[in-house]
């Protein structure tokens, strides 16, 4: 069975950890160190993946630092764990923010820009179906995947401004859109809350990456030879 960590400082920590086992996963609330494996004072068996939720990220940046957690999330970013971000989640996951709170220091990882905020304030909260290019199966290998629609929630979501050639976006808002999606290898991240609408392609296609790693995580594992 899966054991997926979600990051459990501020934000849609439930309402993430309930999609996830409802989907048949265990769910870990990440508040420390000692939440992770190999964290200290623990023995906490392996992750296989990780969830950032939506919040606000000056907040979560901060509370990150305040319990320990910033250099042990970047190596678990760096270290080929499948993770997902959600809005806020995925302002942390962002290499740049065009428009950083003071305070705000992402944790990075991911070759994009992002604007905060970029759909308007909380007031402008909105739900709307958007493009959805869900991960590679290995049936759909010869003509990729087939691209689906995701009902998502939108609550002061940033978006993605910039990104770097090897990142491919993943979810626009409507056909050539504003870019709200995005994959880098075991990296992706969402500018909406995929956890609040019902709609579960989001954690299921995550969980489908968890259950077929890629080859950076099968080299990691020792499953693989390093190429
Ligand atoms: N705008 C918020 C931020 O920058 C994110 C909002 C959200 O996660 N719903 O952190």
């Amino acid at each position: 069975m899966n054991r997926i960590g979600v990051l459990a400082l501020q934000g849609g920590v439930i309402e993430h950890r309930r999609m996830l086992e409802s989907l048949g996963a265990t769910t870990v609330a990440i508040r420390g160190p000692k939440d992770l494996p190999g964290g200290p004072g623990a023995q906490q068996p392996q992750l296989d993946g990780l969830v950032i939720p939506g919040g606000e990220s000056t907040a979560l940046s901060r509370l990150i630092d305040i319990v320990g957690l910033r250099a042990p999330l970047r190596s678990l970013i760096a270290s080929g764990l499948p993770v997902l971000g959600t809005c806020a989640g995925m302002v942390l996951l962002a290499d740049d923010v065009e428009n950083p709170a003071a305070g705000l220091v992402p944790l990075g990882g991911l070759a994009v820009q992002v604007r905060r905020n970029a759909f308007g304030p909380q007031l402008d909260s909105m739900r709307a179906v958007v493009e959805w290019t869900p991960s590679p199966t290995d049936d759909a290998q010869q003509t990729g995947p087939v691209p689906q629609r995701v009902t998502a929630s939108f609550i002061r979501a940033p978006e993605v401004v910039q990104h770097a050639a090897h990142v491919q976006v993943i979810s626009r808002l409507r056909d050539g859109g504003r870019v709200i999606g995005v994959r880098q290898g075991h990296l992706t991240a969402v500018a909406f809350h995929p956890e609040l609408t019902g709609d579960t392609t989001v954690h299921r296609d995550f969980l489908h990456q968890v259950a077929r790693p890629s080859q950076v995580s099968r080299e990691r594992a020792g499953v693989e030879p390093p190429r």
